[in-house]
């Protein structure tokens, strides 16, 4: 038997829990969703490793969340007979925060309160909510499967430290304790948690029992279960609110806002499962982290298998939320066998298409709201016509970019405008791209596009330049880089233009002869352009040489 130890919280805990009670106090209640929330992932969890080891039911196999309070004490506690922790996971869980990028993106606190509650919505709150509203918590538990004197309980004040003992525990499984704080005392009530749960919590996969009341409000012996308690995916959409969908999505994507929109299909024939797609609007702090969690949450035949499976969605998606529920995987399904298998790849290729679909339908449907995913999320799907070709048109009708016509550095253009615009006898798309969109709107190669009333797509995002290296055409129309080789204006370009371009070139031929010798080996070639107006000369990149934006890259990468 170990002696009581008080350890610190990591930093970053500290910071998280002192954020958190400062900014979520108006939006106190959130603390049941969450916790309740970790309990159902915690008899999922248990379920799935009984499908191995059915011995980890132990004699109660009846998965369930209780919910009790008592008014006198002031306190709520929720018990689960899921998986439970050890005291190595306890200190790991409930003291750290393991996500990399947290200390530096804790470091963007302003301090100010309406904002930082902003920021922590990319963050997800998690157990520590439960500070929120209690100003001592409790943790009893016991891993599935371990002896009862291997318990464990956790205590904290939510002030920088807490304290971890071994104590015996019959039951396997969590049961936390809340010690309201006297602001929250409202929360030892029946009717408001039972408020609470089918707000937040009706539709996650297992019963939530309080103690049944009488009318007058005691309490009596037996227990009922107070939510509905069907997985959401498996309910026909037109059963569904807009509501239940949201607050699922919370559930699901440990986020704290509500998604921008989402997609629920039920599949069956050739391959049968269901799939409940969402998109966040807001990015993760660590979208750009290669190793940040990603992928769908897989069920097979409604058991949980595991979280963020990688599988069913390319990388330029990665931001896409949701649940695969399959009837053809495998209980015995594992991450290396989703790596090569037909089906998976089968319902990638689909879920891959839904994604897209939403997408255009969000960007039809509200183009403020389609604006606001750009924001968010538009360079990642940029990636898109380099990972997936099969998809390359589909991708580029939903990128936006910047443009002469508006003038204004947000990306805010499609291309199917940009063609409902383009000049009699334009045949191209033209662009361009430069480190920064100053830079790029202020570039000589503009002019003649402006003489000509031409609209030019600004690129200034440096993942810009690769993308463009994957889009030839979208519409049947090609793209055109406006620095790059010989201009070619289409019918745009006037028989005096070009016949002006060669006489010029003649009666000038000398200079330019003079100006390559000076310029020596540093150009390729010297000549006459309609390109510009006011500037006397420009430089031009070959069609097919390397663009400035992706030297630089390669000069960065030591290349
Ligand atoms: P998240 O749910 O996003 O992982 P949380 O802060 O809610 O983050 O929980 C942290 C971790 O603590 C969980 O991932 C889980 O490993 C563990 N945990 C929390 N509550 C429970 C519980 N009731 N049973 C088992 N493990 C739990
Ligand atoms: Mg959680």
């Amino acid at each position: 038997e170990t002696q009581k130890e008080t350890l610190g919280f990591q930093t970053e805990v500290k910071q998280l829990l002192h954020l958190m009670i400062h900014s979520l106090y108006s939006n106190k209640e959130i603390f049941l969703r969450e916790l309740i929330s970790n309990a159902s992932d915690a008899e999922d969890k248990l379920r799935f490793a009984a499908l191995k080891d059915d011995g980890l039911y132990e004699s109660d196999p009846e998965l369930k969340i209780r919910l009790d309070f008592d008014e006198e004490a002031n306190t709520v506690t929720l018990t689960d007979n899921g998986i439970g922790m050890t005291r190595d996971d306890v200190i790991q869980n409930l003291g750290t925060i393991a996500r990399s990028g947290t200390a530096e993106f804790l470091q963007q606190l302003s301090g100010d309160e309406k904002k930082d509650s902003k920021l922590i919505g990319q963050f997800g709150v998690g157990f520590y909510s439960a500070f929120i509203v209690s100003d001592k918590v409790d943790v009893f538990t016991r891993r599935a499967g371990a002896p009862g004197e291997e318990g464990v309980h956790w205590e904290s004040k939510g002030d920088g430290e807490f304290s971890i003992e071994q104590v015996n525990l019959e039951n396997r499984g969590t049961q936390i304790v809340l010690h309201l704080k006297p602001d929250a005392k409202e929360f030892a009530n029946g009717w408001k948690l039972r408020s609470l749960v089918k707000k937040y919590s009706d539709h996650i996969s297992f019963p939530v029992v309080m103690k049944a009341e009488s009318d007058e409000g005691e309490k009596k012996d037996e227990y009922e279960t107070v939510n509905d308690a069907t997985a959401l995916w498996t309910l026909p959409r037109t059963e569904i609110k807009d509501e239940e969908y949201k607050e699922f999505y919370k559930h699901i994507a440990h986020d704290f806002e509500d998604p921008l929109t989402w997609s629920h299909n039920k599949v069956e024939g050739k391959l049968d499962y269901t799939s409940l797609l969402y998109i966040p609007a807001r990015a993760p702090f660590d979208l750009y982290n290669r190793e940040a969690p990603r992928g769908l949450k897989l069920y097979v035949q409604r058991v949980f298998i595991m979280d963020d499976a990688e599988q069913f969605l390319p990388l330029y998606l990665r931001f896409a939320k949701g649940v695969i529920d399959s009837n053809d995987l495998s209980l015995n399904v594992s991450r290396e066998i989703l790596q090569n298998d037909s089906t998976v790849e089968s319902i990638r290729t689909a879920v891959t298409k839904r994604v897209l679909d939403m997408l255009s339908k969000l960007a039809k449907k509200d183009p403020e709201q389609y604006q606001k995913f750009w924001g968010e999320f538009g360079t990642v799907l940029k990636e898109g016509p380099a990972e997936d070709f099969s998809n390359r048109e589909k991708i580029a009708g939903l990128l936006r970019f910047a443009s002469t016509h508006t003038g204004e550095s947000t990306q805010n253009v499609s291309l199917d405008e940009y063609i409902g615009r383009m000049k009699e006898g334009q045949k191209k798309l033209y662009y361009i791209t430069a480190d920064n969109f100053t830079a790029a709107k202020s570039s000589p190669h503009l002019e003649v596009f402006r003489k000509k009333g031409i609209e030019v797509l600004i690129l200034s995002d440096r993942i810009d330049e690769w993308m463009m290296g994957y889009l030839n055409e979208y519409d049947d129309k090609q793209f055109q880089d406006v620095a790059r080789g010989d201009l070619d204006l289409g019918e745009v370009e006037t028989e005096e233009d070009k016949k002006h371009k060669e006489e010029a070139a003649e009666e000038h031929k000398d200079l330019l002869e003079r100006i390559k010798n000076a310029l020596n080996d540093r150009v390729q070639e010297v000549r006459v352009t309609n390109r510009l107006t006011d500037s006397p000369a420009c430089l031009v990149v070959g069609d097919f040489d390397m663009g400035a934006q992706m030297k630089k890259i390669m000069e960065a990468a030591g290349q």
